[in-house]
């Protein structure tokens, strides 16, 4: 039974200069929402119904920067009978406290969870704003705890501050309620309003650990940053080979799979294209990485002559390719001198 894609979208939420796209599944079209720092906190989001219970923000396919204010992260809310569930939480307080108020719009059920997929800033900043609501739940991976203690998590806040001002106001690091963890690929469960969310742990393939989340009933998968949609992968404190392993575990475990949902692009429905894309590319790098390592080519210009003219069209992959290649030729290095 193919599920029915419902694309129906809010306009009355978005701003003359904004372009959204007609929908926010199986499509190329991005999203251009600009956000103002005079924004008010009680402004909602613009955000699309793409499956009866699920809501979709499709955010901006960029870096952070002045215009999307940290809106450069996809996150996403499915409605029960009994409460919310919220995936991701933005790239600011300030987002945090819109997309309340965007589930707002739809429903005055109350919101039960926040589920964390991982903690890059673009999905996790805004999550200090839920903090404060009565009787949530906050769902992480446990690797949030060591993100917490790091050294990136000062840095990326204070960067933060400094180009997004205001909107970083109230920031703090939130420690989840409940840790999943434990073994790779083991889940934790919880029902709300007659729906399964098994979260499962995905091991740390793109950051200090991530998060998977299976609406099982509705056979709806938030992937989060496994794989990429509208826009090139970025290899920054994950691991690429755990990230290949991740990818073919989850094409085995979620074979009927009617809609899933990526940090960042479109949501898609089978066969998912993204996934093989994001697939292709880590091999390809790995492969490339590889030989140079292999052959004794230094790392610089290893990075230099790497090239991918084929996804030159892709967005971000000017900004990301030759920091995906430092990474992964240090990967490569590791894994060929010292067994990974
Ligand atoms: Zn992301």
């Amino acid at each position: 039974m193919r599920l029915a894609v419902c694309s129906l979208f809010a306009l009355s939420f978005a701003s003359h200069a904004d372009r959204l796209p007609q929908q926010a599944v199986d499509t190329v079209e991005v999203p251009e929402i600009i956000i103002s720092g005079r924004d008010s906190d009680s402004k909602p989001l613009p955000y699309y119904r793409i499956a009866p219970d699920v809501y979709f923000l499709y955010a901006n396919i960029a870096e952070v920067d002045g215009k999307n204010r940290g809106f450069n992260g996809n996150a996403g809310f499915v409605v029960t009978d009994e409460g919310v569930v919220v995936i991701d939480s933005l790239g600011t307080p300030k987002l945090g406290r819109r997309l309340i108020v965007t589930v707002r719009k739809v429903t005055d059920k109350p919101i039960r969870y926040l589920i964390l997929t991982h903690n890059h800033p673009d999905h996790s900043y805004g999550a200090v704003a839920f903090r404060r609501l009565p009787g949530i739940r906050i769902v992480g991976h446990v690797g949030t705890l060591e993100y917490l203690g790091s050294d990136n998590l000062p840095a990326s806040v204070a960067f933060r501050r400094r180009i997004l001002g205001a909107d970083m106001k109230g920031f703090e690091g939130v420690e989840p309620d409940i840790l999943v963890g434990g073994e790779i690929y083991s889940h934790y469960d919880f029902t709300l309003g007659g729906k399964t969310f098994a979260v499962y742990n995905a091991d740390h393939h793109h950051s200090f650990g991530d998060l998977v989340v299976h609406q099982v009933e509705d056979r709806v998968l938030w992937i989060s940053d496994l794989a990429f949609n509208n826009r090139s992968t970025f290899m920054g404190d994950g691991h690429s080979g755990a990230a290949l392993e991740a990818i073919d575990w989850m094409r085995k475990t979620f074979p009927d799979t009617r809609l899933m949902i990526p940090g960042h692009g479109s949501a898609q429905t089978p066969p998912f294209p993204m996934v093989e894309k994001t697939y292709s590319y880590i091999q390809r790098l790995r492969d490339e990485m590889g030989a140079a390592v292999e052959a004794g080519q230094d790392l610089e210009s290893a990075v230099r002559l790497s090239d991918f003219a084929d996804w030159h069209a892709t967005p971000l992959y000017h900004e990301n390719h030759k920091k995906n290649a430092n990474f992964i030729y240090r990967e490569m290095e590791q894994e060929i001198y010292f067994g990974k």
